[in-house]
C-alpha cells in the first residue's frame, strides 16, 4: 500500500524545481501528415476561424448533453464536424488559456501562468513579446488576419493585436467588458475608440460576419473570441424571455447570455454558407475554461469549475468543422488540448509553425482517422501551486495545501475515487512525468 502522501511541499519534487533553468524543451511530437490530400487542400488555402466562449461550461451545450440551455446553431456546426468530448485548455482562467491557443506552447513555459492585473499601461503585463502567436503564423502565411472580442493578453501598446499578428481588431483589450449599450465601454477598432451601441455578443457576430464577406476571395484566418458567457451577467430583455421557464434568476440569465452566443456564431455560420465558405473553412469553437458555477454555469457532469485543475476547470465543449475534409457526425474520445489549434491551422494553410517548440500538434491527421493514435501521451497543467498531469485514463492532481490524489477519468470522469494508494506504479509514473514537465517551466512572471 502506498502511504498517502503528506501535504507538506517537500512531497511535491516538482516544486522546488520550479524556476530551474530549462535544459531544452520537450520535443513536440511529429506530426503524421501531410499527405497528399491535405497538401492539395492547403494549396487552396483554405481559411481558419477559431471561435471562443468565456467561461462556458462543459455541460451547457447541446452537444454535450445540456439541457435546459439551447444552442441549437452551435450543435449543428458540431454535429456536421468532430466533437472532442476529452477536449482540454492549458489553463483554468481566462488569460493564460489564451496565451497557451496562441502560442501552441503551455504558456508557463514563458511566464504566463497567471490572470493579467489590471495596469493597462504596464510594459510588463502582457503576452512576451518573444513569443510568435497564431496570428503572426497565418499572417506570415499571407492570410488576411482578424481578431475580433477580448484579448485579455496585455493592454498595453506593445501588446495590442495588430502588433501580434493582426491586421484587424475589434474589440477590448482587458479581461471583461460590460455588454449593454450605454455602459461603460471600452471598445475600440485597431486603437481608435468606437460608440458601441449593439448588444456586444451581437456586435461581435456582426463583426465577425462582415471580417468573412469583406475577405471571402482571399484566404483568412479569424479569432473570434466572445467575452460571453462571462460576467458582468447581463442579458437583454428578449433572451431573457427565452428562459422564462428557469426559475434560478442567475440560470436564467447566463442561458440567454449562451442563447445569443449561439444566435451570433449562428450568424457566422450563415454567412459562411451564403459566401459558399464552407468547404474552405475550418472552424473551431472551444471554451477559454470551464465555467463559474457562481455565476450560473454548469460543467456536469465534471468536477468543479473555472479556476480549479479538476476536470470541470480545463475540460471544455470543444469541437472542429470542415465539411469535406473532416468527417461529419462523430465524436472523438482521444485527449486533445487547445494548444493543438496553431499547429493544426498552420498545416491548413501550409504555413510554418513556428521558430519555437511547439506542445500542440496538428490534429487533421487524427480527426480524419489516418492516424488511430494518440496526439499526446501526457497533458499537464500548473497553477498557483497546484500541479496536474493526465496520461491515458489517469489524472494525477496536487492541489495546492492538499494531498495528491489520482484518478481514472475512464470509470470516474467526476474525479470521486482517489485511486492514488492502490495504483502506486502507476501514480510514480504519473509524479515522475509532472516532475519532469515542472522542470522545464519558468516561475510566474506577476
Ligand atoms: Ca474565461
Amino acid at each position: 500500500m502506498r502511504k498517502p502522501a503528506p501535504s507538506s511541499s517537500s512531497s511535491r519534487p516538482w516544486l522546488a524545481l520550479v524556476g530551474a533553468l530549462t535544459a531544452g524543451l520537450a520535443t513536440a511530437p511529429a506530426a503524421a501528415e501531410p499527405a497528399a490530400e491535405l497538401a492539395a487542400a492547403a494549396a487552396a488555402r483554405p481559411n481558419v476561424i477559431v471561435i471562443v466562449a468565456d467561461d462556458l461550461g462543459y455541460g451547457d451545450v447541446g452537444f454535450n448533453g445540456g439541457r435546459d440551455l439551447r444552442t441549437p446553431r452551435l450543435d449543428a456546426l458540431a454535429k456536421s464536424g468532430v466533437v472532442a468530448t476529452e477536449g482540454y485548455v492549458a489553463a483554468s482562467v481566462c488569460s493564460p488559456s489564451r496565451a497557451g491557443l496562441m502560442t501552441g506552447r503551455y504558456p508557463q513555459r514563458f511566464g504566463h501562468e497567471n490572470n493579467i492585473p489590471e495596469e493597462p499601461g504596464n510594459n510588463n503585463l502582457g503576452l512576451p513579446v518573444a513569443e510568435k502567436t497564431i496570428g503572426d503564423v497565418m499572417k506570415a502565411a499571407g492570410y488576411a488576419t482578424g481578431a475580433i472580442g477580448k484579448w485579455h493578453l496585455g493592454q498595453a501598446p506593445v501588446f495590442h493585436p495588430n502588433r501580434r499578428g493582426f491586421d484587424e481588431f475589434f474589440g477590448f483589450l482587458g479581461g471583461m467588458h460590460d455588454y449593454l449599450p450605454g455602459r461603460a465601454s471600452q471598445i475600440e477598432r485597431n486603437g481608435v475608440p468606437v460608440k458601441e451601441t449593439r448588444y456586444l455578443t451581437n456586435a461581435f457576430g456582426d463583426e465577425a460576419a462582415d471580417f468573412v464577406k469583406r475577405h471571402r476571395n482571399e484566404p483568412f484566418f479569424l479569432y473570434l473570441a466572445f467575452n460571453a458567457p462571462h460576467t458582468p451577467m447581463q442579458a437583454p430583455p428578449g433572451y431573457l424571455a427565452r428562459f422564462a421557464n428557469i426559475a434560478d434568476p442567475t440560470r436564467r440569465t447566463y442561458a440567454a447570455m449562451v442563447s445569443a452566443l449561439d444566435d451570433a456564431i449562428g450568424h457566422v455560420a450563415d454567412t459562411l454558407a451564403e459566401n459558399n465558405l464552407e468547404r474552405r473553412t475550418l472552424v473551431v469553437f472551444l471554451s477559454d475554461n470551464g465555467a463559474n458555477k457562481t455565476y450560473g454555469g454548469s460543467n456536469a457532469p465534471l468536477k468543479n469549475g473555472k479556476a480549479s485543475l479538476y476536470e470541470g476547470g480545463v475540460r471544455i465543449p470543444f469541437f472542429l468543422r470542415w465539411p469535406g475534409t473532416l468527417p461529419a457526425g462523430r465524436s472523438d474520445d482521444r485527449p486533445i488540448i487547445s494548444l493543438d489549434i496553431l499547429p493544426t491551422a498552420a498545416a491548413v494553410a501550409g504555413a510554418n509553425p513556428a521558430t519555437k517548440p511547439l506542445d500542440g500538434v496538428n490534429l487533421l491527421p487524427y480527426l480524419r482517422g489516418t492516424n488511430q493514435g494518440q496526439p499526446h501521451d501526457a497533458l499537464f497543467w500548473r497553477r498557483k501551486g497546484s500541479a496536474a498531469v493526465r496520461v491515458a485514463r489517469w489524472k494525477l492532481i496536487e492541489p495546492k495545501d492538499n494531498d495528491e490524489k489520482m484518478y481514472d477519468l475512464a470509470t470516474d470522469p467526476d474525479e470521486s475515487a482517489d485511486l492514488l494508494s492502490r495504483e502506486d506504479s502507476t501514480a510514480t509514473t504519473l509524479e515522475t512525468r509532472l516532475a519532469a514537465w515542472n522542470r522545464q517551466l519558468v516561475p510566474p512572471l506577476w
